[in-house]
């Protein structure tokens, strides 16, 4: 195991500096430096806020992680976008945009097909115009030339290295604030010679974090299949990520944790993961369009059905049109919640719409909220009176006769028949393992600082923590420094 990094030592900045005097807001935004072969643009990020300290530059918040919308085709993972935001002297933003600059060409590989990094400078006030995209860019597929168009008209500047289409997510993740709600993520990152290798991070030590941890941390193990999920898969530099809502016991938490292999640095965000961020805008069928993230509250109109693959789907209609609705079977117990819907409950379904074949569309469910439900009416052929058989129709008004003991009864009339519904109202969810990086936990419901849909007024303290090559400072001063401003 590794000799943990000297949690006290004491912050390489100077934050009683008095060089405050003349500040202006300035806001980045980075996207795209990622590809499915590598890279990740937290990354980028962490190494851009660590650069700016290093320069005694005070960023005004945590670096930011704001996922915007999931069913991006064209996304290599989690459609994630980066956002920094500094209190800077105008003198020093040249200097911070080159940083930015350099930083981003160094840490992308440009010449992967649908890598197009990104970055976004704004100096000043955040206009409403930039936080309504950001909103769209979470439900909604946005065009690059609507960007250009509202950079331009922000008086914001766009840097690309390749193609345009970063800007999107860089635009978009400078509007998402600390007024929304938000968790967040501490992440560590590991060194070049481990990258594409296992990553040796105690389970059982997980599992230990989980038991202490589990009030303020979110989505660390799936209760069911006790599959760890702080570890991602594949070739990027994340070893692990901690999510929570509150930034010190995520520091404590990772501080628990067995790693057996050298960490490069560690980095807390603020982010908008486990908000549900991406489903707050209610619509009707007949507006959807593909790729959108969607709420619709409407009623069931086919019977479920499970078809081959044990994925499940049913018909779905509201007042102006009707979708198919799939529930993929890595959302486990969420199909059999679908599979005991009957035609007419009234649902509320949210999850994002694919085109499908002939030019219909399929929308994929990640929540299902169960509104109201239908009373489950089976009709029956009345039983005889005296053998309790089944009994035959005699034809069209003319009653019932007993196949066994022969006995008719011609005033008999089939029968209604309530079957017992099990399924109860209320919200249901998939498991932990197939939520997506927005999707609000069940523990949230409780703990979010902002209900679904609301924007609140809370005011987190400002605070940051770092880790600057195994390094670890708090940021705490800067935070008493900001507030006395
Ligand atoms: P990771 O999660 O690993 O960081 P990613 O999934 O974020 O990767 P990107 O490489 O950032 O994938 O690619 C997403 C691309 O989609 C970016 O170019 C971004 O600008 C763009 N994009 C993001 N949101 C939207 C949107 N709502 N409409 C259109 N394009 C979008």
């Amino acid at each position: 195991m590794l000799s943990k990094p000297d949690w006290t030592s004491q912050p390489t900045h100077d934050y009683s500096s008095e060089a405050f005097e003349t500040l202006t807001e300035f806001h980045i935004g980075i996207d795209d430096t990622d590809s499915k072969l590598g890279g990740c643009t937290t990354y980028t990020a962490a190494l851009i806020f660590e650069k700016l300290l290093a320069r005694k530059i005070t960023p005004s918040d945590f670096p930011w992680i704001v996922r915007l919308n999931p069913n991006i085709p064209w996304k290599t993972r989690g459609n994630g976008a980066l956002a920094i935001h500094l209190r800077i002297g105008r003198d020093r933003v040249k200097e911070v945009k080159r940083l930015v600059v350099d930083t981003v060409k160094n840490t992308s590989s440009p010449t992967i097909p649908a890598t197009d990094p990104a970055a976004v400078f704004l100096e000043g006030e955040i206009p409403v115009e930039v936080k309504t995209f950001t909103a769209r860019a979470l439900h909604d597929v946005i065009r690059v030339s609507e960007t250009e168009g509202l950079i331009d008209s922000a008086g914001a500047v766009r840097w690309t290295l390749r193609g345009r289409r970063g800007i999107i997510g860089a635009l978009a993740a400078i509007g998402y604030g600390p007024s929304m709600d938000h968790t967040f993520e501490i992440i560590a990152y590991r060194t070049r010679r481990f990258l594409g290798t296992r990553r040796q991070v105690d389970l059982d030590s997980v599992r230990r974090m989980d038991r202490k941890h589990s009030d303020s941390t979110f989505n660390n193990l799936d209760p069911e299949t006790g599959r760890v999920l702080v570890c991602p898969h594949g070739p990027d530099p994340v070893l692990l990520g901690i999510r929570g809502d509150d930034p010190r016991r995520l520091l404590e938490a990772f501080q628990e944790l067995e790693i057996h292999e050298p960490i490069e640095r560690v980095m807390i965000f603020r982010t908008n993961h486990g908000t549900d961020a991406h489903l707050t805008f209610e619509r009707s069928i007949g507006e959807a369009s593909p790729y959108q993230s969607v709420i619709f509250t409407g009623r069931v109109k086919s019977h479920p059905a499970s078809l081959r693959g044990g994925h499940v789907f049913f018909r779905f209609q509201d007042e102006t049109g009707s979708i198919d609705c799939a529930v993929y079977k890595p959302t486990g117990p969420l199909r059999s919640v679908a599979l005991q819907l009957i035609p007419g409950d009234k649902v509320r379904i949210m999850g994002g719409v694919r085109p499908g074949p002939y030019a219909s569309a399929t929308l994929n469910l990640e929540k299902l909220e169960v509104i109201e439900l239908v009373e489950n009416v089976r009709f029956a052929k009345p039983p005889c009176s005296v053998c309790g058989a089944s009994c035959e129709s005699m034809g069209r008004g003319q009653g019932f006769r007993c196949r066994k003991c022969r006995l008719r009864f011609p005033r008999a009339m089939i029968i209604k028949l309530l079957v017992r519904r099990e399924l109860r109202r209320g919200l249901y969810l998939p498991p932990p393992r197939a939520h997506r990086h927005l999707t609000k936990p069940i523990s949230r419901y409780v703990t979010s600082r902002v209900r679904t849909g609301v924007v609140g007024q809370e005011n987190d303290s400002l605070e940051a923590l770092f880790v600057e090559s195994g390094r670890l400072s708090s940021l705490r001063d800067m935070t008493d420094m900001l507030s006395k401003l």
